[in-house]
């Protein structure tokens, strides 16, 4: 990624660089990891808390509750709003295992409807048919960093007196009509999965809400259902997030957003690069700030153009090869081939390209002129 770096004849592109993030900051990553080893207050540390603080007030949300994981902030979201056995979640066939397992793990049901072709998040239309008299909360996904339609779901929520808890773990930083992902429904959960646009040293992940009392049973939740020491006022989990992951996060979430903007920038240089390739890019919505997770185009032939993109030394991505109702793991949801035309015509087309901070100009063009070169000889 250096300046002196040749593009045409050397070196290959990376699909994520975490050695270039940690690099930037390595002094101040370095002290602040030193300075909780100082301490030892490993558990609930000082830096868990002002972490917490300050990752709220970034959201602009009243409390943030840092967790061990993304999945365990939407599982203990769903168990703090008390959604549970005989319940059902509607959220998009189109997404992360997590996102399902998690509504599973507190016991809900469930339910999976397709997403929009563009935007590849939740299609809204298809919410209220998906919907019964146990439905009790919504989840969208804002996969890839894109915002799910915010509008439509909440007029949906609210219409039938339902949750929308956000599943925002590849949004941080993302934008909705200008409030970030974090802010638009009742909570919202954050992973810090280290190849994350927020990303911790390990897992770690954060539930973000408005409400006292959610803010207040999550705390129980992730800590044993303690309210004091050797107290425990109901049933609860070792779900903490460690004082090492929030000291490396507050170091890095001042400069999330030149992050966001420089994937942004990455983002607008594969749209010029690729412009005359056969390749459909990802679209914005109108109102929404995406924050590029992952880049994924779309194309036919995928699987022969990712392997001879691997021949040219650019690694590419699957998100996700195999939808979540095709998965052994969710055989009991009862579902099958045919059931979510537009996540299964996503499943065979989609390639996700090398997209981080550092993705250089040259490293795009070396993406496009592979890209080219296979559309030449296929
Ligand atoms: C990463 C991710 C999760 C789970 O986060 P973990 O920290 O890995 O548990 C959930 N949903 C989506 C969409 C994700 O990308």
């Amino acid at each position: 990624m250096t300046d002196a770096d040749d593009g045409e004849s050397s070196g290959r592109v990376n699909f994520v660089d975490l050695a270039a993030d940690y690099d930037l900051l390595r002094d101040e990553i370095n002290d602040a990891i030193q300075r909780v080893l100082d301490r030892g207050d490993f558990i609930l540390g000082q830096d868990t808390t002002l972490f917490e603080l300050e990752f709220a007030e970034y959201c602009a949300t009243a409390f943030a509750v840092g967790v061990d994981s993304g999945f365990s902030a939407l599982e203990l979201l769903l168990r703090a709003f008390e959604v549970g056995p005989g319940d059902e979640v509607v959220t998009a066939a189109n997404t992360f295992y997590s996102t399902v397992r998690s509504i599973e793990e507190c016991g809900a049901t469930p339910v999976l409807v397709d997403v929009d072709p563009i935007s590849r998040t939740i299609d809204p239309s298809l919410i209220e048919p998906a919907m019964t008299h146990r439905t009790r909360a919504i989840v969208p996904v804002h996969l890839y960093g894109h915002p799910a339609d915010m509008d439509a779901v909440t007029r949906i929520a609210e219409a039938h007196n339902v949750l929308v808890i956000e599943d925002a773990c590849q949004a941080h930083g993302a934008r909705h009509r200008g409030a970030r992902a974090g802010s638009l429904g009742d909570g919202a959960a954050f992973s810090f999965y280290p190849s994350k646009n927020l990303g911790a040293f390990g897992d770690g992940g954060i539930a973000v809400t408005d409400r006292p009392e959610i803010d207040q049973r999550l705390r129980e939740l992730r800590n044993l259902g303690s309210v004091a020491p050797y107290q425990h006022e109901r049933r609860g989990f070792n779900r903490r997030l460690d004082s090492i992951q929030a000291a490396v996060l507050r170091v890095k979430l001042p400069h999330l957003d030149a992050a966001n903007e420089a994937r942004r920038m990455v983002a607008r240089n594969y749209e010029v690069a690729l412009a005359d390739c056969e390749v459909a890019l990802p679209q914005t919505a109108a109102g929404v700030e995406p924050v590029f997770h992952l880049y994924v185009v779309e194309m036919k032939n995928r699987d022969a153009v990712a392997s001879r993109l691997a021949a040219l030394g650019v690694p590419t991505g699957l998100h996700y090869p195999v939808p979540i109702h095709l998965q052994p793991a969710f055989t009991s949801l009862r579902l099958g081939r045919g059931d979510f035309p537009v996540t299964e015509s996503l499943a065979d087309r989609i390639l996700s390209l090398p997209m981080h901070p550092h993705v250089t100009l040259e490293d795009v063009d070396r993406v496009a002129d592979g890209l080219r070169r296979i559309s030449n000889v296929a």
